[in-house]
């Protein structure tokens, strides 16, 4: 590639605000090796040497965190880099080109399967119409890097996102560098709430539109079953993007204290402990914000957001016009106590068939007589809504040992599943089972 071509990406924000970034090189991967690219991003072709950072002009992005509720002063871009900005302003960024000044001693470096994994979860989410950072492409480095005791091939994710803004980067410029908070908040205004400069008080508005974006973007997890399992402050977007897909999954049959990461023993990230983390982490970001303007009274808008939200997306989801959090609260309590598959659950509410999915049929029977009267919509309608095809656990696990192996059939089925939804497509029942034994658990990088 010309190094004319290389040049092309902004670093609008390392120019705005140069203390929360360095630059830093990729380390060179001699044999780098396309294994998936992303089409319907419709980004023109990068090169493999573009596509492992070699020789471009990155940054490694500093920020804090409170990770599993302690307080990381200093984070930041460990094992990633950003390669720039996109024309349209958003970021591409690089996942596992090695070791940087923020990478506390870790290796710096990727695996293939977490990396796949993040390229399917975005997929699958962004089909769910949930905002997310999306993957542009995985390249196999040709190294071989060591995860708990294991060899395993080593990779490199480019991915898309509105930008690498997180409460972490905001706790940074407070803490850290308190004379980059303005630039910070400015940058984060005219990236993502242009509207909001113009606002007597600018840095409250900002506030108030993360504050909805992130209610909105959590709600819809909870609507899909999806637990994100490390909702720490940094991997909270100013943008209101999902970011990060570590030890994440869709629940199978419900339960609220559902984890999937081996490291989370309390439930502090579990599924129904979301929308609470998430009031959690916007509190750090009010107090982050504290030298701009007085912010945190508008704290009590988190759950008051996140709960009209989820009772909006609840009504479409069973079908009935006017939202009736009752209805649905008790639902998901009867589901749990039934262990009933959340997923296939809607799925069969439109089709008729949901009483058979309940041991205590009488127990179903009772929640759907309050239901009934209040239907409006018909089957198509709440199919358009619930979904059909999401990436479960079991079958994740095996779409992605097989591509470890080199097999990346499996994994190109289940991406063409859960990239339209909502449609029911022949020979793809297998992908519609829930998973039978214990929860798999992992760290999940
Ligand atoms: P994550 O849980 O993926 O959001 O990562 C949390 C922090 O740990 C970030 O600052 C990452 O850059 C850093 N990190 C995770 N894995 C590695 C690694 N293998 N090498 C260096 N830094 C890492
Ligand atoms: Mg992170």
């Amino acid at each position: 590639m010309a190094v004319g071509e290389r040049t092309r990406w902004a670093h609008t924000y390392a120019d705005a605000v140069p203390a929360l970034s360095v630059p830093w090189p990729a380390v060179a991967f001699p044999q780098p090796r396309l294994l998936v690219w992303n089409d319907d991003l419709r980004i023109d072709p990068l090169d493999l040497t573009t596509l492992v950072g070699a020789g471009a002009d990155t940054r490694a992005l500093v920020y804090s965190g409170h990770q599993w509720g302690v307080y990381k002063p200093r984070l930041g871009d460990g094992r990633a880099l950003l390669l720039g900005e996109l024309p349209d302003g958003r970021d591409l960024h690089l996942k596992g080109t090695g070791p940087t000044p923020f990478s506390r001693g870790l290796d710096g470096r990727a695996a293939v399967g977490p990396m796949l994994r993040e390229y399917l979860f975005g997929e699958a989410m962004h089909a769910l119409g949930i905002p997310t950072t999306r993957a542009l492409a995985v390249v196999a480095t040709g190294e071989r890097i060591e995860r708990d005791g294991r060899e395993l091939p080593g990779a490199v994710l480019t991915r898309v996102a509105a930008s690498h803004l997180r409460v972490g980067t905001f706790q940074y410029a407070a803490a850290t560098e308190p004379g980059s908070l303005r630039a910070l908040a400015d940058h984060a205004i005219a990236r993502h709430f242009p509207d909001a400069a113009g606002s007597p008080r600018p840095y409250r508005e900002l506030f108030r539109r993360v504050v909805d974006a992130q209610a909105a973007l959590v709600a819809r997890w909870m609507l899909v079953g999806f637990v994100h399992g490390v909702m720490s402050t940094d991997n909270t977007t100013i943008s209101g993007e999902t970011i990060d897909y570590g030890p994440c999954a869709f629940m199978d049959a419900v339960d609220p204290a559902t984890v999937f990461s081996s490291l989370d023993t309390t439930g502090r990230y579990a599924y129904a402990a979301q929308p609470e983390i998430l009031r959690w982490n916007l509190a750090r970001l009010a107090e982050s914000l504290r030298p701009l303007d007085e912010v945190e009274d508008l704290l009590d808008e988190v759950p008051r957001a996140y709960a009209r939200y989820w009772a909006q997306g609840m009504a479409a989801k069973l079908g009935v016009s006017t939202p009736d959090a009752a209805l649905a609260t008790d639902l998901m309590a009867l589901l749990h106590a039934q262990h009933v598959d959340f997923t296939t659950f809607f799925r069969a509410l439109a089709a008729g068939t949901a009483r058979d999915l309940f041991p205590d049929r009488a127990a179903f029977d009772a929640w759907a007589a309050r239901r009934a009267p209040l239907v409006t919509a018909d089957r198509a309608a709440m199919d358009r809504v619930n979904p059909l095809y999401v990436p479960r656990n079991h079958i994740t696990d095996a779409v992605l040992a097989a591509a470890e192996q080199g097999d990346l059939a499996p994994l190109h089925r289940l991406l063409a599943a859960v990239r339209e939804p909502y449609v029911e497509r022949p020979g793809l029942a297998d992908l519609t089972r829930p998973g039978t034994g214990p929860h798999v658990t992992y760290c999940g990088t």
